[in-house]
């Protein structure tokens, strides 16, 4: 029996060690999720530029249709000039003319003014794409230590789970159904140490007649406070 309580004590520091390992294995993996956010995060910012852009583009297209007909208009006005009898008319169609060229001359600052903001988004998207590239040669670079770290605590992962299966083999199913219960219910500690009258898991006191019998070392005794299963570790 004195050899089971010590395959228990092996078995619940290799158990604590895998729980840790597992643990910084996720935090690896929650490295990477945050490295791949922040690369998502640049190009989402890099595709709205060029959204602006293309917006941009399609308003200037618009003003330069706009503009192509004020300038047709005054063409036309300018042609009918020719044709003009009386007084009034001419002042009419000069009216319509001098209209026709104010508009267009704002439509020409306005698509001065789209130009202008497309070109500096360019610029701005010019400079984007190469901070983006940058950023992601250094995220694979960074994601790709990370799989190297997680490939190693895998190893000791593995390395663990075949220590575990042959002292889980020599341990009888019974015995560890109350260990893996007691794991999940005592936050994955299911043994704990006895000393000077104490259980060291819940600090209680212990029964004199409970403790006494653990000087035995001959038997699976749990604690009657927190049911871990105790082992006697008595000062050196
Ligand atoms: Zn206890």
């Amino acid at each position: 029996m004195k050899k089971r309580l010590e395959m228990l004590e092996q078995l619940q520091e290799i158990d604590l060690q895998l729980d840790a390992l597992k643990n910084s294995q996720n935090g690896l993996y929650g490295e990477i999720n945050g490295i791949e956010q922040g690369l998502d995060a640049s190009r989402e910012e890099l595709a709205g530029l060029e959204t602006r852009v293309a917006q941009l583009e399609r308003e200037k297209g618009e003003l330069e249709v706009a503009l192509a007909t004020e300038q047709e208009n005054t063409r036309r006005s300018e042609s009918h000039m020719k044709e003009i009898k009386t007084n009034k008319e001419f002042q009419a169609i000069g009216r319509e003319i001098t209209a026709a060229r104010k508009q267009a001359a704002e439509l020409e600052e306005q698509i001065l003014q789209k130009i202008g903001q497309i070109e500096e988004l360019k610029g701005e998207i010019a400079a984007r794409s190469a901070s983006l590239a940058e950023l992601e040669q250094n995220t694979e670079e960074r994601r790709q230590e990370k799989l190297a770290e997680i490939a190693a605590v895998q190893q000791g992962i593995e390395a663990d789970m075949a220590r575990r299966a042959e002292i889980t083999a020599h341990l009888p199913a019974s015995l560890l159904k109350r260990y893996n219960s007691l794991r999940e219910q005592r936050r994955g500690q299911a043994i704990a140490f006895a000393r000077d009258g104490y259980c060291l898991g819940c600090n209680m006191n212990l029964p004199p007649q409970l403790y006494n019998s653990l000087f035995r070392g001959d038997d699976i005794i749990s604690c009657p406070h927190c049911q871990r299963v105790l082992i006697l570790k008595q000062q050196q």
